[in-house]
């Protein structure tokens, strides 16, 4: 009987947008009771467009400042980077090479363009990092990032992506089940908040680094609950790995596919309860 219980798992998931690669996490879903969500990608659309760009540096243009971003940008795979790179194309802004390009681990990225020192951070890296970090407001659902020419932030960009039109049936139904959810994300605090309220989530942990996205998740064992994470990213995969249900999203990275136990073919957050629900289902046939 338990292969004619397999199979008919399988092609069922496979109906509802899941790849099921360890059948521990399959097995394990039906005793989620917190859901750790990362923010871009899964109850996002994952797809960033630039609203706006100014230069907050005297003699530097804002071309100049959307110019050098695109420049170091080029050959990230970040959603973030995405959207610089097709504004300055949008715009017909001439794309300087770049060289030494280097990722700064959940905080932005970094490399020369003509002899300059280029860095693309985050709100919380630039204010922490360096002395003249001015205060820009961050509206509601903007992803900011500063711009920083040689130690001296020269400008800044503000990104928006657009939340999922899925999400906040996602969630409703998921604490219909008596299921916490969680939002988890590298980006601002003014972002995360307006993001968790709109959809109606539990609790939101803001700028978060990779390692703390891991330290989470123990967090939250260590207080009884039996998690599930959704992510996208290289720096998800310790905490896929680390949850007792990793889920990574179909459009992310290799790395958070290879790690987490189910993969969201179709990246819908509705497939995440398909999985809580269909958990449960199964499970009960079985018994
Ligand atoms: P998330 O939790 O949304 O996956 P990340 O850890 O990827 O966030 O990034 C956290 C923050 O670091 C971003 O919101 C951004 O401010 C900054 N950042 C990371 N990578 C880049 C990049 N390539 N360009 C600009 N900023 C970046
Ligand atoms: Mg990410």
């Amino acid at each position: 009987a338990v292969p004619l219980v397999i199979a008919r798992s399988t092609a069922l998931s496979a109906r509802h947008g899941l790849l099921i690669k360890n059948r521990t996490d399959f097995e394990n879903s039906r005793n989620i009771t917190t859901i750790v969500f990362d923010k871009t990608g899964t109850l996002t659309v994952g797809r960033f467009e630039v609203v706006r760009f100014e230069s907050l540096q005297q003699g530097v243009s804002r071309e100049t400042v959307l110019q050098l971003a695109a420049a170091v940008e080029g050959s990230s795979e970040h959603p973030i980077a995405t959207g610089i790179i097709s504004k300055a194309q949008a715009l017909q802004l001439s794309l300087p090479a770049a060289a030494n390009i280097q990722a700064i681990t959940g905080k932005g990225i970094t490399g020369s363009v003509d002899g300059k020192q280029v860095q693309v951070v985050s709100p919380g890296y630039a204010t922490t990092a360096f002395s003249n970090a001015p205060v820009v407001n961050i509206q509601a659902g903007e992803t900011l990032v500063y711009v920083v020419v040689n130690d001296t932030i020269a400008g800044f960009i503000a990104l928006a992506d657009q939340i999922r039109p899925e999400s906040a049936g996602a969630i409703a139904t998921l604490q219909a089940n008596h299921i916490k959810t969680t939002l988890l994300t590298g980006d601002n605090k003014v972002v995360a908040e307006s993001v968790s309220k709109q959809l109606g989530m539990d609790s939101f942990i803001a700028e978060v680094l990779p390692h703390q996205k891991l330290d989470k998740i123990k967090e939250l064992q260590q207080q009884g609950e039996f998690v599930a994470m959704t992510g996208d990213g290289i720096n998800d995969a310790p905490a896929l790995a680390q949850a007792n249900v990793g889920i990574a999203i179909g459009s992310g990275s290799d790395i958070a596919a290879e790690t987490a136990g189910i993969v969201l073919v179709n990246s819908n957050p509705q497939d995440v309860v398909n999985l809580v629900l269909f958990g449960k289902a199964t499970w009960r046939k079985m018994m």
